[in-house]
């Protein structure tokens, strides 16, 4: 497949479109989850509609107590395996054993290099040999991420990303979550919008950018991790 070879799920609902590409390409689908409210929604749509969809998530070695307790109502309450990919330990090792276990503090490189490590090498194994990404961005979530379409070609790992929620409103995304009682990240509630690892998240003020507490002592405007360049 190439970038000419878009699916074409005009006019299709989401469901529509997940069964569409499940039997366009069975067994070469994919689902990476960090167990965000929106994640949360994908996998609820997946598993309820019985979708046969790999569904992944990076454990970077610092999550947060709490991201491990949503990862365990999920398994629970869906049934599904969750594919858990973890960081070379070597690379790990060299890192932390050089420069400390916070050199991420220290400058934007180091910051990279971590993540680099952490997520984007074990994201890029899980990665291997899949068609479709199905991802749970948003496009209100960032000025990163302010173009995201429906169903895009991912330049970095040669592959269709689709985002079946790319254009939910945060408000649809909680009362979905509401609506059928979802598992979600209990930090939600104590003011952190969005979750990634523990030592580089932060809960924000209410109207602050849902992205601000990610890297907070960062002043670059493109704070991404690497996962989803854009
Ligand atoms: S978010 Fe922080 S701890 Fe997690 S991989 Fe990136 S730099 Fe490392």
């Amino acid at each position: 497949m190439d970038t000419q070879e878009l699916p074409d799920i005009s006019g299709k609902t989401t469901v529509q479109a997940l069964k569409m590409l499940c039997s366009m390409y069975p067994g070469k689908i994919i689902f990476t989850t960090s167990f965000s409210l929106e994640d949360q929604v994908v996998t609820h749509i997946l598993c309820s509609n019985k979708l046969h969809v790999k569904i992944v998530t990076l454990d970077t070695g610092r999550l947060f107590e709490e991201t491990y307790k949503v990862l365990a109502r999920t398994r629970e309450r869906y049934n599904v395996p969750i594919e858990i990919y973890f960081p070379d330990a070597e690379k790990v090792e060299k890192m932390v054993t050089q420069k400390g276990p916070f050199s991420f503090y220290e400058s934007v490189e180091n910051r990279i290099e971590c993540c680099h490590i952490r997520k984007v090498i074990p994201l890029k194994r899980a990665l291997l040999g899949q068609k479709i990404w199905i991802t749970g961005l948003r496009s209100e979530q960032s000025n990163t991420r302010a173009n995201i379409k429906p169903v895009e070609w991912d330049e970095r790992y040669n592959m269709v990303k689709y985002n079946p929620i790319y254009d939910w409103s945060f408000e649809e995304v909680k009362n979905f979550i509401t609506k059928h009682n979802i598992p979600y990240n209990v930090l939600h509630d104590r003011g952190y919008p969005s979750i990634g690892c523990a030592p580089c998240t932060r809960a924000v003020a209410p109207g602050e950018d849902i992205r601000s507490g990610r890297w907070w002592w960062e002043n670059n405007s493109k704070k991404e991790c690497g996962l989803h360049a854009r």
